[in-house]
C-alpha cells in the first residue's frame, strides 16, 4: 500500500515539474516559423545554388570565360555568349545550372575572377519536378532586377 501512495506522490511531482517547465517556457518568444506562410532571413554563409551576380546597370558581370564551367566537376554549368558588332567584348546569352547533380562543392565560384558568381540564399526548392532544378540564371538575374526596380527594363 505504501508503494501505492509513493507512486502517487512521485507521478503528482513529476507533473508539477513539467507544467513548471512549460509556465516558464510560455512567455517567451518562439524559435519555429510558420512556413511556407513565413520564411527565414539565410545566414550571410548559407550555400543555396550559385546565382549571377550583376553590375550596377543589372547586367551580368559576367564576361563568358568559362572558367565556371571547366571548373564543375559534375558538369552543371552550360553557357553561351557572343560578341555583338563592334564590339570586343562577349555578352552572355544563357547560362543555365543543373542544379541536379550539383555538390555545392563551391569550384565554380572560387573560379571566378570577375565577381560574377556567388551562392543565392535561395533554399525553398522542394519539387518532384526534375526541370524544376534546370535553373536560368540570366532569367534570375532579370527577374530580381525587375523585383528590385533596378536594371535595363
Ligand atoms: S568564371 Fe565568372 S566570368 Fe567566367 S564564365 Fe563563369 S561566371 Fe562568367
Ligand atoms: S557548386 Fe560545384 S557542383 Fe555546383 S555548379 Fe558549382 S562547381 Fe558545379
Amino acid at each position: 500500500m505504501s508503494g501505492y501512495f509513493t507512486d502517487l506522490w512521485g507521478g503528482a511531482v513529476s507533473l508539477l515539474e513539467g507544467m513548471w517547465v512549460t509556465l516558464k517556457e510560455f512567455p517567451k518568444r518562439p524559435v519555429t516559423v510558420g512556413y511556407p506562410h513565413e520564411h527565414l532571413k539565410m545566414y550571410r554563409r548559407f550555400r543555396g545554388h550559385v546565382e549571377l551576380i550583376g553590375g550596377e546597370d543589372g547586367s551580368p558581370n559576367c564576361i563568358v570565360c568559362s572558367m565556371c564551367e571547366r571548373a564543375c566537376p559534375s558538369n552543371c554549368i552550360s553557357m553561351t555568349g557572343e560578341k555583338p558588332e563592334g564590339s570586343k567584348k562577349k555578352v552572355l546569352t544563357s547560362y543555365i545550372l543543373d542544379f541536379t547533380t550539383c555538390s555545392l562543392c563551391g569550384s565554380c565560384v572560387e573560379s571566378c575572377n570577375f565577381n560574377a558568381l556567388k551562392f543565392s540564399n535561395e533554399y525553398n526548392l522542394a519539387s518532384t519536378r526534375r526541370e524544376d532544378f534546370i535553373i536560368d540564371l540570366l532569367e534570375r538575374l532579370a527577374e530580381q532586377n525587375k523585383a528590385s526596380g533596378g536594371g535595363d527594363d
